[in-house]
C-alpha cells in the first residue's frame, strides 16, 4: 500500500503532509491516523445524512446530532 501522505522536510525533520487537505504533522503515525480518520469512509451512512445521526427526544421528535470524533474513537475502542 502506498503511503497516503507526502513526506517533506521541516527544519531537518520529516514533515508528513496530507495530499487531500492542508493537514500536516511531524508525526508519521499521526499522518496515517489523520488519513484514516479524515479520508477513509469508516461506515456507509444513508445518502444525505453523512456524519449525522437522527435520534428522537422524549416527545418523539427527531433530533439531528453531529457525530464527534470522540464518538468514533470510543466506537473503535469498544471493538476490542
Ligand atoms: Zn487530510
Amino acid at each position: 500500500m502506498e503511503q497516503p501522505y507526502m513526506v517533506g522536510k521541516w527544519h531537518g525533520l520529516n514533515n508528513y503532509q496530507c495530499p487531500y487537505c492542508p493537514f500536516n504533522t511531524l508525526d508519521e503515525a499521526m499522518a496515517m491516523q489523520h488519513y484514516i480518520d479524515a479520508h477513509v469512509p469508516q461506515r456507509e451512512p444513508p445518502p444525505g445524512v453523512h456524519g449525522m445521526v437522527l435520534v428522537a427526544d422524549r416527545h418523539g421528535r427527531q433530533v439531528a446530532m453531529q457525530m464527534t470524533e470522540d464518538d468514533y474513537a470510543s466506537a473503535d475502542t469498544n471493538q476490542n
